[in-house]
């Protein structure tokens, strides 16, 4: 596997409210989301990576545990916790070593009293659910159909295993949460938002997104009126589980291209 080096690892994200911090302590993703991959399209820009091969093919950070060790200490009253990661999968389905670098990391930030926060389309390890409790476990998931995930996320691990990793965080006590985002709209996909749901009816948390930076959105007669109730489904099916929601509501009118102009939630400085 190639490597790269970095200058610095943790960095504070706008994303997540004070005191959220991040890093990407990988470069690329075998998972190969097709929606396209903001973080592709960011890395692409900023000439990290050439093609989506290129991108397919992660590479490991080699000095990000010395640099979250030199980091860190000033890190301890500032951080709330630090969230793996926006740009990579921490726990890259069938990528050990990306698995075990993950671990690494975080029992170096549990190590300051600072929790992690992971989202993966892998399977989340057994091994970090012997870390902190304070830790928080997420998967994104927009589909249950494994012809979906086929065709549009081609890497991740299959729905049932991924939900399965989440259910024993969740049996074990962490908090856990679901990204359901980017939601695709008709045209793209057929299916009921509502078996997406209850697939994963025990978690804490769940948000809502919409697919940006593709145009076939568009195209899609109504889709504004389609994203604000797909929203109001799934916030009221949340209320009646007792599940906390956010994301899009009925009061949303959701804009299909965001600018991708910020490359400041993706990369350490
Ligand atoms: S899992 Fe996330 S980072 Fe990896 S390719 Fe898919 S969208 Fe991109």
């Amino acid at each position: 596997m190639d490597t790269v080096t970095r200058k610095s690892l943790l960095y504070r994200t706008g994303i997540g409210g004070t005191g959220a911090y991040a890093a990407t302590h990988v470069v690329g993703c075998s998972h190969g989301c097709r929606f396209p991959c903001y973080a592709f399209l960011m890395m692409q820009r900023f000439g990290k990576v050439t093609t989506y091969e290129e991108w397919c093919r992660p590479r490991l950070v080699t000095n990000a545990l010395q640099l979250a060790q030199k980091e860190l200490p000033r890190l301890r009253d500032k951080a709330r916790y630090v969230h793996l990661s926006f740009a990579t999968d921490a726990f890259m389905y069938q990528h050990p070593e990306v698995i075990a670098l993950t671990l690494q990391l975080m029992c170096l930030i549990n190590s300051y009293d600072i929790p992690v926060h992971t989202l993966t389309k892998g399977v989340i390890p057994e091994e970090a659910l012997q870390l902190s409790h304070h830790n928080q476990f997420g998967i994104t998931l927009v589909s249950v159909d494994e012809d979906f995930r086929t065709r549009y996320e081609p890497g991740t691990a299959p729905y049932p295993e991924r939900i399965a990793g989440l259910r024993r965080a969740h049996d074990l006590g962490f908090h856990c949460f679901v990204n359901i985002e980017p939601y695709p709209p008709p045209n793209i996909w057929q299916q009921d938002v509502l078996r997406v749901l209850e697939a994963v009816d025990f978690v804490d948390e769940i948000r809502l997104g919409q697919l940006n930076y593709n145009d076939t959105v568009k195209q899609y007669p109504g889709w504004r009126a389609f994203y604000r109730q797909t929203g109001v489904t799934a916030r009221d099916w949340c209320a009646a589980q007792g599940i906390g929601y956010s994301g899009i509501s009925a009061a949303d009118v959701p804009r299909p291209h965001r600018k991708a102009s910020d490359p400041g939630d993706l990369f350490s400085a």
